[in-house]
């Protein structure tokens, strides 16, 4: 049995290589404890990320043996400084806990507020990845500097619907809203059946746009047009998918094409889909030596633009709230625990893992 100053948490033992089979081992180990300007965090739940995957397996750089980024959980303790700092934080406040733990706020992309750019913050901290452990455990620390509250006013929404959001959910908003478009125009979700992909369906469902959902395989039809897809184009079918996606807009293509598979060619066969003055909007994180090709003529003749977006601001995670607050957008979810991390991760690598998991701390 634990004692009081442990907590449980799920340690990758596998080496963060490409061909490596995650492997994780849950232990008890000492429960952390917050620095002055920091906060202890009691996680009740945290979701499975497509990105713990591609850490486990090296692809973003060498990571911490605690990934999770996706945590619902109360402040269970303060550092000394902040109650003095920000007399508003109390224990058993609602937060989230994602990728972002922290940024300078001093930086070039930190300082260009009109282009949000906090969260590509070039001295950003992140869950499991730099000195803050990730969420597959218990209790974790976040500094006070990032605290990404969710106010009562989210009260009614349940953590397991809050966790899919901090990372999957905001990215995915986020990114369709980057796109610009305006409502009734066509955006295709490339991966749409996957974790990102089924809540960018969702999403750009619910703000009006007509969706065109694209993935693997005939049996991922049903789920994504669940999830508000009008069409579906399954790149296995043997037909050519650009072909398909102008034809179902009517010969005009899509306004946009929001990546969110895991493969290169996705990447490649979403400019056979742009239509004119289309978005290419990058998402999905591939291996380092994945490459995409284009002609400049492209661009040129068609006015295309190609952009990534990454993650969100807390604001973003609360304007995705508003949308799940509001039933036009529930993420579906299913129950799994810390010791099944490692099972449902080997689904994953297999793409095999249909909808969202919630573990259960
Ligand atoms: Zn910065
Ligand atoms: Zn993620």
């Amino acid at each position: 049995m634990a004692s009081t100053d442990t907590h449980k948490v799920a340690i990758l033992t596998s080496p963060q290589e490409p061909n490596a089979k995650p492997t994780f081992s849950v232990q008890n180990l000492p429960r952390p404890v917050p620095g002055p300007n920091e906060l202890l965090i009691r996680l009740s739940v945290t979701s499975l990320c497509g990105s713990d995957l591609g850490m486990a397996l090296g692809h973003m750089g060498p990571v911490g043996n605690i990934l999770g980024h996706e945590g619902v959980g109360k402040i269970a303790a303060l550092g000394s400084n902040v109650a003095s700092l920000d007399p508003t934080v109390e224990i058993g406040q609602r937060v989230g806990v994602a990728w972002l733990r922290d940024i300078c706020g001093v930086c070039p992309f930190c300082v260009d507020i009109a282009n949000e750019g906090e969260t590509r913050c070039a001295e950003a901290l992140h869950s499991g990845k730099e000195a803050y452990p990730g969420t597959f455990a218990e209790y974790t620390i976040v500094p006070l500097r990032y605290l990404a509250r969710i106010p009562p006013a989210f009260d009614g929404v349940p953590d397991e619907e809050v966790a899919p959001i901090l990372c999957g959910g905001v990215t995915a908003y986020k990114a369709i809203k980057g796109c610009r478009l305006t409502p009734g125009q066509w955006l295709v979700v490339s991966g749409a059946a996957g974790g990102v992909g089924a809540l960018a369906v969702a999403f750009a469902h619910a703000m009006g746009y007509r969706v065109i959902a694209v993935d693997a395989g005939a049996t991922k039809e049903a789920y994504c047009k669940s999830q508000g897809a009008e069409h579906y184009v399954d790149v296995t079918s043997g037909e050519d998918a650009g072909k398909q996606v102008r034809e179902l807009t009517g010969g005009k293509g899509a306004k946009a094409v929001v990546i969110t598979a895991t493969a290169a060619a996705a990447y490649q066969k979403a400019f056979d889909m742009l239509g004119p003055f289309g978005t290419l909007m990058c998402i999905s994180i591939l291996p380092e030596e994945a490459k995409v090709i284009f002609h400049p003529l492209w661009m040129i003749d068609n006015g295309w633009t190609v952009k990534g977006s990454s993650v969100g601001t807390r604001a973003d995670i609360l304007e995705a709230l508003e949308f799940v607050k509001r039933r036009v957008v529930i993420p579906k979810v299913k129950w799994g625990t810390l010791e099944e991390v490692e099972g449902l991760m080997d689904k994953m690598s297999k793409g095999q893992l249909e909808s969202k998991y919630v573990l259960k701390l």
